[in-house]
């Protein structure tokens, strides 16, 4: 299917995937409240009302997000890093950019949907045809983390300012920080909306990524943030099939609306394999 084809089929709801999978930290993490600690430490983690540790969506999507944009060149796809000075790729997620060429946008789009969608093909990059642009909503939505265990405490941790010409601790400047220690485990839920094969193939290398260990979270040179992937499923609906659509018009749990897709790594891969030998 070429590009425009999979904006069009964008519209409506045509096909779904839904990978759902646990996080498991194996070191201490932390995702930074910006304020003061409930222990108060200088520099607080992110908890819930309950003072649960919170994973959001945003911080995995970003995280995903970068992932993506490291492999997008093994696969031949693009990748405009926001910045289309630097890259030389053209995609309006680059601020300057879109400014720069907005007034075409607007004549396209006074030129019917073929044209605005060729045009959007023409300014946007693979890993932003996943993840969206000012002009094309994302494909791509992910769930918080839900909390399945944790230690139930937070601890905290001495940090010390370090001089960075002398590379040598300057005398005094303490602080200390929260972390949440490691073995905490959330659930995730992936959902994407009338995916091309690009998009597989690119959230699938991804996901082989984390699932052998990956970082999240702050001071991620302190070593903090390691984490893997365990019990990864994928499941999916193809709204072309009667029988699929009967089932996923009928039900309300995922598992009952949308087929097992199998083994995680062997659909994946197989996506991974059709892009690279049609590139
Ligand atoms: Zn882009």
């Amino acid at each position: 299917m070429n590009t425009v084809a999979a904006i069009l089929d964008n519209m409506a709801l045509r096909k779904k995937v839904l990978v759902t999978f646990d996080v498991i930290f194996d070191t201490a993490w932390r995702i930074g409240s910006g304020k003061e600690g409930e222990t108060l430490s200088d520099l607080g983690v992110v908890l819930d009302p309950l003072g649960q540790p919170v994973l959001p969506g945003s911080s995995l999507k970003g995280r995903l997000r970068s992932t993506c944009e490291c492999l997008a060149h093994a696969l031949n796809m693009t990748a405009c890093m926001l910045n289309q000075q630097a890259t030389g790729v053209n995609c309006t997620s680059d601020v300057k950019y879109y400014h720069h060429v907005r007034e075409s946008y607007r004549r396209s789009t006074e030129q019917g949907i073929q044209a605005r969608l060729q045009w959007i093909e023409r300014h946007t990059c693979d890993v932003c045809m996943l993840f969206g642009s000012p002009v094309m909503a994302s494909r791509i939505q992910i769930s918080d983390g839900v909390l399945q265990d944790w230690a139930e405490v937070v601890q905290i941790r001495d940090g010390v300012v370090i001089d960075r010409d002398s590379q040598t601790a300057v005398d005094g400047l303490k602080y200390d920080y929260e972390v949440v220690p490691p073995g905490s485990r959330f659930a995730v839920t992936i959902d994407l909306d009338n995916p091309s094969n690009k998009d597989l193939a690119l959230f699938g290398a991804a996901l082989f990524e984390w699932a052998g260990g990956n970082v999240l979270g702050g001071f991620k040179s302190r070593g903090l943030g390691r984490f893997h992937l365990d019990n990864i499923s994928v499941r999916g609906v193809d709204l072309s099939d009667p029988q699929q659509k009967i089932r996923f018009l009928t039900h309300t749990e995922p598992k009952d609306r949308l087929s097992d897709l199998g083994n995680w790594e062997e659909y994946f891969s197989q996506r991974i394999h059709e892009v690279l030998s049609n590139s």
